[in-house]
């Protein structure tokens, strides 16, 4: 694993010369597979959109990916991922999702074995040292590869500003499995997944990226790049640079880097191929999208609020609304990161999230922790604009068991 991390530029609608191009320079496979690896090439594959939409890995890349890894002759190769399971939405069909993306047929073409990993048998496992997560269930497939390429797609998401090649891994979570790493604070959640099956090598979907909250057609983006490192973080960094996200920002690259002794920042990237500044792109974060939705509600940050808050703060403000105090949160500010001052107008309602907001003077209510708990910033949403937070918190698990219950017979389509 090293550094390096390459962007290439896709020239004349040849994605597989771009994919070539980039793995070569970035340091190439020879390293990590051989002639006995059970390879599993991780794509996005997270609902049917249209192909070049941005919002999955498309099939040209995944086939030259799957195709330079064949040419090493490994024991088996496998192209898997299951598609979401919403926490706040249903789940979608993988199969669908394979087809639209057109990873079915290269799958057909280059006679690879093509798996669905939400039914695929699962176990539970441990993970050393975790943040949140103490055990995890994963798909078997996944735990039985030598080697794990995650290839995903550009793009924002709207609880942790990236969504890229760690994310991705969230595809090995059997079916509703993937609700628990929402529960539990989506960013250590997916630092703790990484640390149970880290991906051996990552290669970025840029052709075209997916902003916001990803409305088709448009949040896409198009971008026509490749993006390949032997080190998912250095590369998710790269990715989230070239969408104008500032890596900082990204709990999860924080906590990954801290737990593997690495510097989570562009300065510590051996960038080679296109220059990054030449292609970088300002997305909207599905953040700023869900904020803009909101605009009865004044949240104010700074460039040290990192979405470990942001993530817990959708939800918190989602419910809020669900359960009726729509009206009660005009007015309302939310302090997230090393705020010092406001000028809210309402002087009543300010609420302060996590400890970098800890010294904002005068708050109506402080949420300790660093992410809040989201029960916690419900409880003070809820202080500050004169709510039952108790009926909200019991309407979130009300509405969360639904759509498990429901969408657990979905997954297994
Ligand atoms: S308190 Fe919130 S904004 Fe500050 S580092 Fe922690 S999670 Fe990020």
């Amino acid at each position: 694993m090293t550094n390096r991390v390459a962007i290439t530029r896709v020239s004349a609608g040849d994605t597989e010369a771009a994919v070539r191009e980039a793995v070569r320079l970035a340091g190439g496979f020879n390293e990590i597979i051989h002639s006995n690896s059970k390879v599993l090439i991780k794509p996005n594959q997270c609902k049917p959109m249209p192909r070049h939409s941005g919002f999955m890995t498309d099939g040209d890349v995944v086939e030259a990916v799957t195709k330079l890894v064949l040419e090493l002759n490994p024991a088996s190769v496998v192209i898997g991922d299951g598609a979401i399971a919403g926490w706040d939405f249903g789940g979608f069909s993988t199969q669908e999702a394979f087809d639209s993306s057109g990873v079915t047929e290269v799958a057909r073409r280059l006679g690879v074995e093509l798996r669905n990993l939400n039914t695929d048998p699962s176990e539970e496992v441990r993970v050393p040292n975790a943040l949140v997560m103490d055990t995890v269930r994963i798909a078997r497939t996944a735990l039985t590869s030598d080697v794990i390429i995650s290839v995903p797609v550009l793009k924002t998401s709207s609880r942790t500003h990236a969504s890229l090649s760690f994310k991705n891994m969230k595809g090995v979570m059997p079916g509703a499995e993937k609700r628990k790493s929402h529960h539990l604070g989506l960013d250590m959640a997916i630092v703790d997944l990484c640390t149970a099956v880290r991906p051996h090598y990552a290669i970025i979907d840029a052709t075209v990226g997916a902003q916001g909250l990803g409305q088709y057609p448009e949040d896409s983006i198009e971008m026509g790049l490749i993006v390949a490192g032997s080190d998912a973080l250095y590369v998710d960094i790269v990715g989230a640079s070239l969408m104008g996200i500032d890596p900082s920002q990204v709990m999860h690259f924080h906590y990954m880097g801290e737990r593997e002794g690495k510097r989570a920042a562009l300065d510590a990237v051996d960038m080679v191929g296109e220059r990054l500044g030449d292609h970088r792109r300002v997305f909207a974060t599905g953040f700023d999208a869900f904020r803009a939705n909101y605009p009865e509600v004044n949240f104010v940050e700074d460039e040290s609020a990192c979405t470990g808050c942001t993530n817990e703060l959708v939800s918190a403000i989602s419910f809020m609304k669900k359960a009726g105090y729509g009206e009660h949160m005009t007015g309302l500010t939310v302090v997230i990161g090393t705020v010092t001052e406001t000028e809210a107008k309402d002087k009543d309602k300010v609420v302060a999230l996590g400890k970098c907001a800890a010294r904002l003077p005068g708050a109506a209510a402080y949420i300790p922790g660093c992410p809040p708990k989201e029960a916690e910033m419900v409880r003070g949403i809820a202080k500050a604009c004169r709510a039952d937070a108790e009926s909200v918190i019991a309407m979130m698990a009300e509405e969360r068991k639904k759509v498990w219950d429901a969408s657990s017979s979905v997954l297994e389509r």
